[in-house]
C-alpha cells in the first residue's frame, strides 16, 4: 500500500517518512489508533516505503519488485500476526493458518478493517480469536532468520490487546533487543488493554482521527455522494472511518432509505390487514425479509442503525424540533409524512424495537425470527400512533 492510499493526515505520514530519511527507525513501535482509523494500512505503507527500491521523498514507487510484492501482500520479509482460533479442522492454530483469509480481507478493504469484520470473515461466531503462544514462537523463529530480499524483516502484529499473557511474555525479550534489522509494529486500538510490559518496550505512535472536514470530504469522494450525505454518515458512525465507508457504500448502493420506507409500509399493512380494512401483498413483505436475512450480520446491524436514526428524526419532528433535523430533500418529505405516526409516546417503543433487534442480531439471533418479529411490532406501534385512530 502506498502512503497516498492511506486515509490519515499528511502530518503523520511525514513523521514516518522522516524516520526513514534520518535513519531513525525504532525497531519496536506501537501504532495506536481508535477503532476505524487506518492504522493497519499505515503500518503496511510504512514497511513498503522502507523496503521500496526506488522510493521518492513522499512515497514508495509502487512498481519496483519489492512494491509489487507488497501490493499483493506476498513479500517474503513481511509477516503478519493477528487474532485466530483453533477448530476441529485446524488444531493448534496460528496466524499462518488464516493467511489466505487475511490477505483477502486486507486487499478488499484497503486494510481498513474492524475486529468484528475479521471475526465474520473467518466465521469465528461466538469464539473470541486471540494471538496465542504458538504465534509468538513462530515470530521468534522468523526473527532469527536473515531477511530474504529487503534490508529489514517486518512484523506487523494486529491488535496486541488480543494477545494472551503467555504469548506476550514470550515476546518481551525480542521487543527489547531484536536480532539484526527487524521492525516490529504492533497496531492497537486499545492502549489500556496492552500489557504494561509491552507498552514500556515499544515506541508509541498515536494515530488521531481525521479532522471532521477532511473526514466528510474523504467519505464523499470514496462513496461518490454529496457532502451533506457524507456528513450524515459521519455523524451516524461517530466519525469511525471504517464504519462510515462500509455503511456509506450500502446507503448509496443498496439504497437503505428506500428499504426503510418499504419496511414501514409493509409493517403497517401487516397489522391493518388483520382489521380487514386493507389488502396486503405478502410477497413484498416476504421478499424484503428474505433480502434482509441474506445480508451478513454487519450489514444487518448497519441497516438497523440507519433505520433507528430515521426514527429519531421522526420523533424530533413530531416534537416540533425541526431545526435539529437535517435531511436530504427526498428523505425530508418522507419524514414529514411519517412523523405524525411516530410521536413522543410510541416513538420510544419504536426505538426499543430497533435497539433490541440490533442486540439480537449482534448476539447471533436467528435473523428470520428477529426481522419477522420486528415487522409485526413496528406495525403495532405505528397503529398506536396513527392520528386517524386517535382522534
Ligand atoms: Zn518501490
Amino acid at each position: 500500500m502506498l502512503f497516498s492510499e492511506i486515509l490519515v493526515s499528511q502530518h503523520l505520514k511525514d513523521i514516518l517518512i522522516n524516520t526513514v530519511k534520518n535513519k531513525r527507525i525504532s525497531h519496536a513501535q506501537l501504532f495506536l489508533g481508535q477503532q476505524g482509523t487506518h492504522s493497519l494500512g499505515l503500518a503496511i505503507a510504512y514497511c513498503q516505503y522502507i523496503a521500496c527500491q526506488n522510493r521518492t521523498e513522499t512515497d514508495a514507487c509502487g512498481h519496483c519488485p519489492s512494491c509489487v510484492k507488497f501490493n499483493n501482500l506476498t513479500h517474503p520479509d513481511l509477516h503478519f500476526f493477528f487474532p485466530n482460533f483453533s477448530t476441529e479442522k485446524i488444531k493448534q492454530a496460528t496466524s499462518l493458518d488464516y493467511y489466505e483469509d487475511w490477505r483477502n480481507i486486507l486487499k478488499s478493504n484497503r486494510a481498513l478493517i474492524s475486529y468484528q469484520q475479521w471475526i465474520d470473515a473467518i466465521s469465528a461466531g461466538n469464539k473470541q480469536p486471540e494471538i496465542n503462544v504458538r504465534d509468538s514462537s513462530l515470530l521468534l523463529e522468523q526473527v532469527m532468520l536473515k531477511p530474504y530480499e529487503s534490508e529489514y524483516k517486518f512484523f506487523i502484529i494486529w491488535l496486541p490487546e488480543k494477545m494472551n499473557t503467555e504469548c506476550a511474555n514470550k515476546l518481551l525479550k525480542t521487543l527489547e533487543e531484536p536480532d539484526g534489522k527487524t521492525l516490529i509494529i504492533l497496531v492497537s486500538e486499545d492502549y489500556e488493554k496492552v500489557l504494561g510490559t509491552i507498552q514500556s518496550r515499544t515506541q508509541l505512535f498515536k494515530i488521531n482521527r481525521l479532522p471532521s472536514e477532511d473526514f466528510i470530504k474523504i467519505v464523499a469522494r470514496h462513496i461518490d455522494c454529496d457532502e451533506n450525505i457524507a456528513e450524515e454518515i459521519a455523524s451516524l458512525t461517530d466519525f469511525n472511518l471504517q464504519q462510515a465507508l462500509q455503511m456509506g457504500v450500502n446507503i448509496v448502493n443498496v439504497d437503505y432509505f428506500q428499504k426503510v420506507c418499504t419496511m414501514m409500509r409493509c409493517a403497517y399493512r401487516l397489522v391493518y390487514h388483520k382489521t380487514g380494512k386493507i389488502d396486503i401483498d405478502f410477497d413484498v413483505t416476504d421478499k424484503l425479509i428474505k433480502e434482509l436475512v441474506a445480508w451478513g450480520r454487519e450489514k444487518q446491524k448497519d441497516f438497523l442503525h440507519y433505520s433507528l436514526n430515521l426514527i429519531r428524526k421522526c420523533i424530533l419532528l413530531s416534537c416540533n424540533a425541526e431545526e435539529l433535523v437535517k435531511s436530504p430533500q427526498q428523505e425530508s418529505e418522507w419524514l414529514h409524512s411519517f412523523a405524525p405516526f411516530v410521536n413522543a409516546t410510541n416513538g420510544q417503543y419504536m426505538v426499543e424495537v430497533f435497539t433490541n433487534a440490533m442486540n439480537d442480531i449482534a448476539s447471533n439471533g436467528n435473523a428470520t425470527i428477529v426481522f419477522t418479529d420486528m415487522f409485526f411490532q413496528i406495525g403495532q406501534i405505528i397503529r398506536m400512533g396513527d392520528p386517524r385512530l386517535n382522534k
